[in-house]
């Protein structure tokens, strides 16, 4: 196994995060059917698109902050009790703050 590059991990996820937020943007900006009834079903798929394009958002903030922390050198510490986070845990989710333990506590 490579060892794991968060730096990498992290570019991989920011590109990923941006991708997915330009292709619901490009949705969410085609125009509308005049047709009332396609209309009506169009405003509901729009309002899945903003919750996606919210959760896209708030992944790219994650990994914002991670790189913050990255740079800081506190990256792959947790945010609330200061012990390492788990390495399969940073490889499965390069831009968690929280160990699995408090990541936990936290639900
Ligand atoms: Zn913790």
């Amino acid at each position: 196994m490579s060892a794991f590059d968060p730096r990498a991990a992290l570019d991989a996820l920011a590109a990923e995060y941006s991708q997915r937020a330009e292709a619901i943007r490009r949705d969410l900006g085609r125009t509308h059917s005049p047709d009332f009834a396609e209309q009506a079903q169009q405003r509901q798929n729009d309002d899945v698109l903003r919750a996606l394009l919210a959760e896209a958002e708030a992944g790219m903030r994650l990994v914002g902050l991670a790189r913050l922390r990255l740079a800081d050198g506190n990256y792959g510490y947790c945010e609330r009790c200061g012990e390492e986070i788990e390495s399969r845990r940073l490889q499965a989710l390069p831009a968690a703050e929280y160990c699995l333990r408090c990541a936990d506590l936290q639900k």
